[in-house]
């Protein structure tokens, strides 16, 4: 199979035009939150809140100039609109319409919600989300899954759910439920691999929607599946949504750690407290012989971490185990709940966990070996 490229994907979105503004939608900064995934590709295209509902032809054009590039099976191209800047003469913390608490009211019953996120994608931010999930739930807390990762949603697949939500007073819906986890998804409401049409104020409302207008119950905590990438999509949904930390995912290598200083610098414009990185896929296990090689960089976010004053909370192999359970639906702290790995996360959600409820102890350090 081609691979698409990043570069082709925005050499095509080159060549289309905003009729109003007369330049193309790259130079003119409208494309965010790029992702590809194995032939799939989603990105956002960010107009201005009043022509959102005329620019279904160009984001139709978008979607075409993309789907012609070899080795594209699909393509989700979205509308999204930032929110009305806060007019200039408000107080910074008054509850004018746009200011960042005012806008992001707790969400009933959910005692913590916490982002995943990650400079980039690819670099198993939703394997990360799903398995931190899944043990945050193993040591006894309730938990939610919201995948906010409009553009390319994989809980679906990685929590191995199907079907669709159903309502039962036609206003909320009910989450949909596996591993004793309770998930929402756009990926539940939208055909897999279909395009989104999405028109009107689109992204945000979705994930409000999600937010807000989801039967979640009583939840200790709701992990946010985060879209990858530190653009202002991504920036405002850090800013919607009332969280209590992030958690950042990083490869070891040096790219993706710049990256990964993009994410934490993104939570703290919008004063929300960095719990940390992971360092995902941090070295290899060898599958035959159960050998540990180092991969280039690897322990590259720890050192980041430490610079950048934050707690390194973990690291992960990259180890084919990890990738055929999650992809198979059947994450491995679910399905493999005593392997070295599952206790990682569960130890990394244990130190999160302390973290939120502030039960946190000088002593001893988590150690991960
Ligand atoms: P992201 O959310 O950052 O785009 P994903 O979580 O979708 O990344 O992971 C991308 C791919 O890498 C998936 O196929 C996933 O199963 C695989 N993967 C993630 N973490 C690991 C790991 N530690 N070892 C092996 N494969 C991994």
């Amino acid at each position: 199979m081609t691979d698409v490229l990043e570069t082709d994907v925005m050499a095509a979105l080159k060549q289309v035009n905003d009729p109003e503004r007369g330049q193309d939608i790259v130079s003119l900064g409208m494309i965010t939150g790029l992702s590809i995934r194995e032939g799939h590709v989603g990105f956002a295209i960010e107009v201005d809140r009043a022509r959102g509902p005329k620019l279904e032809p160009l984001r139709r054009a978008a979607e075409k100039a993309v789907e012609a590039l070899p080795g594209v099976l699909s393509v989700s191209a979205v509308l999204t609109a930032e929110a009305p800047p806060r007019p200039a003469a408000q107080p910074a913390h008054g509850h004018a319409h746009g200011a960042p608490q005012a806008e992001k009211p707790a969400v009933p019953g959910v005692k913590h919600i916490i982002a995943v996120a990650s400079g980039k994608g690819g670099v198993g931010k939703s394997t990360t989300a799903a398995n931190l999930a899944l043990a945050l739930a193993a040591i006894g807390r309730k938990v939610g899954v919201l995948d906010a990762d409009i553009y390319g949603p994989s809980m679906p697949r990685m929590l191995g759910i199907t079907g669709k939500p159903t309502t039962r007073d036609g206003k909320t819906l009910e989450p949909m439920r596996n591993f004793g986890l309770a998930c929402m998804s756009m990926g539940f409401l939208v055909a897999e691999d279909t395009p989104m049409i999405w028109r009107g104020p689109m992204v945000q409302s979705a994930l409000s929607q999600m937010l807000r207008d989801v039967n979640w119950g009583e939840l200790d905590v709701m992990v946010v599946d985060m879209p990858p990438g530190t653009g202002d999509a991504q920036l405002t949904m850090a800013q919607q949504v009332p969280l209590a930390g992030a958690v950042i995912v990083s490869t070891p290598q040096d790219i993706a750690l710049l990256d990964a200083r993009k994410g934490l610098n993104m939570f703290r414009k919008v004063n929300v407290p960095v719990l940390g990185f992971i360092e995902n896929m941090s070295y290899f296990l060898c599958p035959k012989c159960g050998e540990r090689t180092d991969i280039f960089s690897h322990g590259g976010a720890r050192k980041e971490a430490e610079k950048l004053g934050t707690e390194f909370l973990g690291e992960l192999p990259l180890d084919v185990v990890i990738r055929e359970t999650s992809d198979s639906g059947r994450p491995i702290v679910a399905s493999q709940p005593d392997s070295p790995h599952a206790k990682v996360y569960k130890q990394i959600a244990t130190r999160i966990w302390e973290k939120l409820s502030g039960a946190e102890r000088k002593t001893p350090r988590i150690v991960v070996q």
